[in-house]
């Protein structure tokens, strides 16, 4: 018999007409041989019996169909089945968990001890948990033992991390019931000054939240009952900044006693103040000797500020929303210290100020931004600053012309160099100035600001005297002077001293005016705009 019938439907029997079966990209076709030979063997005996195929092809393509069309739904069917017992047996593992942890409950065992987040790896505790096996009598005898020595190694082995755990968690409670509190402690003598971070070091309070290994909650009646130690813990804290600030004001003047006799301007400090007769009135009295113009401690961000501006400073924290009334700060360390020379160039500023060596702290600040340096005054735009930022701008003055000087000797360059803010040369009215305008309604020897309680009215609010800190414009420098140009090139004289720039980028000193360039070339270097000297020079 002739196979071009066959040949003819032979798009028919291809393997894939019979596995239209969907599968996924990897699986191979499937075709069963024994079937394709009964397809091929059929076909032949209908041709031999003379029959047509048509209705048989019919029946064929009715079946493929029929298969066809039922995949999807068998696949459905498929995936929820395994899904069903996916979840159903995730139910018999959580409920032999559920029941395993009641058991080891009913021995005693704690929360601690069934978490598995710090086990080393091999701990066979989720392979004995999670099983879908139920827990009868025997399964429990078997694997209690094998439970218990886990739990015992865990213990040892997270110790340090179940601590750590239980601490943050009375941590953050305290902190909440502290916060709550704050308005309380606020009411207390010192109380705006005290920060939680303090609290949270202190003895009797540090053995508050390590109690039984830091497991008893910190709960508002704990906090009640040790509230009472809370008042003279804080006037304690605070006399302690109070009598680290003095022995760092008393030091500073000591160290510094030669200077301030050699430019006529000594401070005698009276130490020995007279223990008042009550004890509350004592307590409450500011030392005389951090109230002075020149007791100037090097805070935060490395400026200089008062005694009286770092407790505001403290009184402020609570503010801070991110730390919620601030961590222990130690003001022993980092963020308190003090810079002899800054004592120096204040009371030198006192003397060009002519204002009395005692002037006090609060007439200085109560002066707000009414101080300018006259060196750096150019044409009629300088701003003018405060007292603590004039003391800074004269201290880092000096330590830029002892650097500029340092660089000349070591490389040789010719340039002419003059401290142009040297306050130790004659007091002649150049060098600093103060705005006159009637800001200020005390005297500079007032020193009735002295209490504790009427500082305390200001912190934790509006700044104490800095009343004004908007920036004054000093608008009665007069006119620029009459320079004769010459041959000079303007557009560069106006934008950098080329002798300052000589030193290095970053003393390149810039001027906007060619009357500032004139006052810079003639102070700082002696010179004209020629780079010429002054025959005085
Ligand atoms: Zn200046
Ligand atoms: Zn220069």
């Amino acid at each position: 018999m002739s196979l071009s019938a066959l040949d003819t439907h032979a798009h028919l029997f291809h393997p894939d007409k019979f596995a239209k079966v969907p599968r996924s990209q990897s699986q191979p076709a499937i075709c069963i041989a024994s079937q394709f030979e009964d397809l091929v063997k059929k076909v032949k005996e209908l041709r031999f019996k003379g029959a047509g195929l048509e209705p048989f092809f019919e029946e064929r393509r009715k079946r493929t169909k029929a298969i066809r069309d039922s995949v999807r739904p068998i696949e459905h069917w498929f995936y929820n089945a395994s899904k069903l017992k996916e979840r159903a047996n995730e139910e018999l593992k959580q409920e032999r968990k559920e029941n395993i942890i009641k058991r080891l409950i009913a021995l005693g065992y704690e929360d601690e001890d069934f978490v598995t987040r710090f086990d080393p790896e091999g701990w066979k505790w989720k392979h004995l948990l999670e099983q879908t096996r139920a827990v009868s009598e025997r399964v429990w005898e078997n694997i209690r033992p094998e439970l218990e020595e886990i739990i015992k190694l865990r213990r040892v082995h997270a110790r340090r991390q179940f601590w750590e755990i239980r601490y943050r968690e009375r941590e953050r409670e305290f902190v909440r019931i502290f916060i709550a509190s704050r308005p309380r402690i606020d009411g207390l003598p010192f109380g705006k000054i005290f920060m939680r971070g303090e609290l949270g070091e202190m003895r009797f309070f540090h053995d508050i939240l390590h109690e039984n290994d830091s497991r008893i909650p910190f709960t508002e009646d704990r906090w009640l009952q040790v509230f009472d130690l809370v008042p003279d813990a804080i006037t304690k804290h605070a006399k302690d900044i109070e009598q680290y600030c003095v022995e760092l004001i008393n030091k500073a003047y000591a160290y510094t006693e030669e200077d301030r006799k050699a430019i006529g301007h000594p401070l005698n400090i009276d130490n020995d103040e007279l223990q008042l007769d009550d004890a509350t009135e004592d307590e409450d009295r500011i030392p005389t000797c951090l109230l002075f113009a020149t007791s100037l401690i090097t805070g935060g961000l490395d400026r200089v500020e008062s005694y009286t501006r770092l407790l505001y400073r403290r009184s402020i924290v609570h503010f801070n929303l991110v730390t919620g009334g601030g961590s222990a700060w130690r003001f022993d360390k980092e963020r308190c210290s003090i810079r002899y020379h800054s004592v120096t160039v204040a009371s030198r500023l006192l003397k060009h100020l002519q204002l009395p060596e005692k002037t006090s702290m609060a007439y200085m600040m109560a002066c707000g931004t009414d101080f300018r340096c006259l060196t750096c005054l150019r044409a009629s735009k300088a701003t003018s600053m405060t007292w603590f930022e004039l003391v800074d701008h004269f201290v880092k003055a000096d330590g830029k012309f002892n650097d500029q000087k340092r660089i000349i000797e070591k490389s040789g360059l010719k340039i002419p160099l003059l401290n142009d803010h040297d306050l130790t040369s004659e007091v002649d009215g150049k060098l600093v100035a103060r705005i006159p305008r009637p800001t200020v309604d005390l005297m500079p020897l007032d020193f009735s600001m002295n209490r504790y309680s009427q500082l305390s009215m200001s912190l934790g609010g509006k700044e104490l005297h800095n009343t004004d800190f908007s920036r004054a414009i000093d608008e009665c420098d007069g006119e620029p002077e009459y320079i004769d140009l010459g041959n000079l090139d303007v557009t560069r004289m106006s934008e950098s001293c080329p002798m300052c720039s000589k030193l290095g980028y970053l003393h390149v000193h810039y001027e906007d005016s060619l009357g500032g360039m004139r006052k810079h070339m003639r102070t700082r270097h002696g010179t004209d705009l020629k780079e010429t000297l002054w025959p005085n020079k």
